[in-house]
């Protein structure tokens, strides 16, 4: 498997004196490992670009029946998202999405989706003077949403009532359909949520992180979020 691909570096690290490892997302291959030989002394082959956070051309060769692993031949800058990376408040929350990235994207997984959106809401925080503290929330529901199940939020999927007209919506966490009071069974697992909450989540699944910074959503809408997201990651990665 031999490329040349933008690719965005997640994490690094050195390896023997003179060689990097570097963890990356790719928009066509999911998360992958490679080794940069000499890449701390060579500039000419890898100039500036290994570091985390940093999006970055590389020419990969390798994955033979020998080799388990990647070897990068060499590396271009295209940005080094040097706006986020001076504001530790919005470095924070780039690490903190780019840690979510980690955990629900395997090696080999269609990603797609999940890089346009990492890179939306790198180039977001990157360019915004202010970004809210629910940013990151935001980005690991839209990511859970599109990396795995798209849910189904503006209808129950047993009856058809519209989300608008249901006085206690549920969610079903394992399927990520929402349901009506009258059609939940008593072995479904499901989470109450706010009708408002489910509308904004479903507001969510269309709209990218460049619309986020200038969103105002009440604390409650907030919390159901983050009670979905955290039973999804428990269903479906713990
Ligand atoms: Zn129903």
């Amino acid at each position: 498997m031999a490329f040349s691909e933008n690719v965005l570096v997640l994490r690094t690290g050195r390896f023997k004196e003179y060689d990097v490892w570097v963890r990356f997302l790719s928009p066509s291959r999911g998360i992958l490992s490679g080794f940069a030989f000499g890449g701390c002394r060579s500039r000419r082959r890898f100039c500036g670009c290994l570091d985390s956070l940093n999006l970055v051309r590389f020419t990969v060769s390798g994955h033979s029946l020998r080799k388990k692993y990647l070897t990068l031949e060499e590396g271009t800058l295209i940005c080094g998202f040097n706006g986020l990376k001076k504001r530790a408040d919005k470095l924070g929350m780039a690490v903190n999405c780019l840690r979510f990235v980690q955990q629900i994207c395997l090696e080999g997984d269609d990603s797609a989706a999940i890089y346009q959106l990492t890179l939306a809401s790198l180039q977001t925080l990157d360019e915004n003077l202010h970004v809210p503290a629910f940013f990151p929330l935001l980005f690991k529901a839209k990511a859970a949403f599109i990396h795995g199940y798209e849910p189904t939020l503006n209808i129950c999927a047993r009856c058809a009532c519209p989300l608008e007209q249901m006085s206690r919506p549920f969610f079903l966490f394992a399927s990520g359909h929402v349901i009506c009071s009258s059609c939940i069974h008593k072995d479904d697992r499901t989470l109450q949520t706010g009708r408002k909450s489910l509308l904004f989540l479903d507001r969510l699944r269309v709209c990218g992180p460049e619309k986020w910074v200038n969103w105002d959503p009440e604390q409650e809408i907030l919390q159901d979020c983050f009670r979905i997201v955290d039973s999804y990651v428990q269903y479906h990665l713990e």
